[in-house]
């Protein structure tokens, strides 16, 4: 039988079939994907085959192959520092809650955000909320990012968890994919899926309570289908990815501005940082490349913040 997992303690596993029979898998034996080390060999959505075992009343089974993964993400485990744990796989879309205040969200931030999604290759989403708490200026400000990202390519919504503003715009866009919902603390992720799916509360939520210090996060994901054909991962503690490990004349691919100039460099290998006849450079000159999304080229480049370094990172 086929199905995908929806939740897994790290032993267990609850795979849901197509015909939303759910049944408690797990894994016999050594069982390992080529080219990844990982702690977690299956992780949640991932698709997989799996032998129902007859015996008993409860619905188990065996997990006796994972399907390739579209994509992945992962977290570097503390300890092992070479092993890595997946936190979810086959995603389509992943959204960044933006907010110009109540918390700031800095574009650094969301363009690390960004160059991890293209890294990734899933689909990244902006959504700008807490759009009744904002004055004119603020407005103006946030027209202007939104403008500025759906130039270089991203879709940009303005939202509203809390009057409602956009959220069947968002759910639209939802409609037959598995999501995952990012961002800083307090930008509104649990209040914004609550509107999304009355009754769906994010274990995101729990952790920013009182019992925070000195309590570990529970990264184990959860993925939940929604009455509307959609389906989130819950990812516990998770604020957001980091950056994958890249080589430097990589990381100018994943900013779709600079990739649509590839090649127009003097220099096959430029890093556009001081080699002459940079065509990135000549198009900041230009107007043609906003300065912040430069910025956070060089600070990716540099690898200015080492906690950025870690493939993940959390709360
Ligand atoms: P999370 O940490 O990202 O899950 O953020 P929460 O959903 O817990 O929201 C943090 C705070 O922001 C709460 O007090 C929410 O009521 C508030 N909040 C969330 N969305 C909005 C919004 O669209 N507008 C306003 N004014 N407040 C919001
Ligand atoms: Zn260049």
């Amino acid at each position: 039988m086929t199905g995908t997992v929806y939740k897994s303690t790290g032993s267990w596993y609850t795979v849901k079939t197509e015909e939303g029979q759910l049944f408690d898998c797990r894994i016999k034996g050594k069982f390992r994907i080529k080219g990844i080390k990982s702690t977690n060999p299956v992780a949640v959505g991932d698709i997989v085959d799996f032998e129902p075992e007859p015996d008993g009343a409860a619905a188990t089974g065996v997990i006796t192959h994972i399907h390739d993964r579209r994509n992945y993400i992962v977290r570097k485990s503390v300890n092992l520092s070479k092993q890595k744990h997946i936190i979810a796989a086959n995603i389509d879309t992943a959204y960044l809650l933006v907010t110009l205040k109540n918390p700031l969200t800095l574009t650094t931030f969301i363009d690390r955000f960004l160059v991890t999604a293209e890294a990734y290759d899933i689909e990244a989403v902006l959504l700008f909320n807490k759009s009744d708490q904002y004055d004119e200026e603020e407005l103006l400000e946030v027209k202007y990012l939104a403008a500025m990202y759906r130039h270089v390519g991203y879709e940009c919504i303005g939202v509203s968890a809390v009057t409602g503003k956009n959220i069947d715009k968002v759910k639209a866009q939802m409609q037959g994919k598995v999501s995952m919902f990012s961002g800083h603390s307090g930008v509104g992720k649990s209040t914004l899926v609550n509107a999304i799916a009355p009754g769906l509360s994010l274990r995101t939520a729990e952790i920013s309570g009182q019992h925070k210090q000195g309590q570990h996060t529970t990264t184990f994901a959860e993925m939940f289908d929604l009455d509307f054909d959609a389906r989130i991962i819950d990812t516990p503690g998770i604020k957001g990815f980091g950056i994958v490990d890249m080589e430097k004349e990589e990381i100018g691919d994943y900013f779709p501005e600079f990739f649509a100039r590839k090649g127009e460099c003097r220099f096959n290998n430029c890093l556009h940082v001081d080699e002459p006849h940079c065509a990135i450079k000549q198009a900041l000159e230009d107007g043609e490349i906003p300065w912040s999304r430069y910025k956070s080229y060089l600070q990716i480049l540099e690898g200015e913040d080492e906690n950025y370094r870690t493939d993940i990172y959390s709360e």
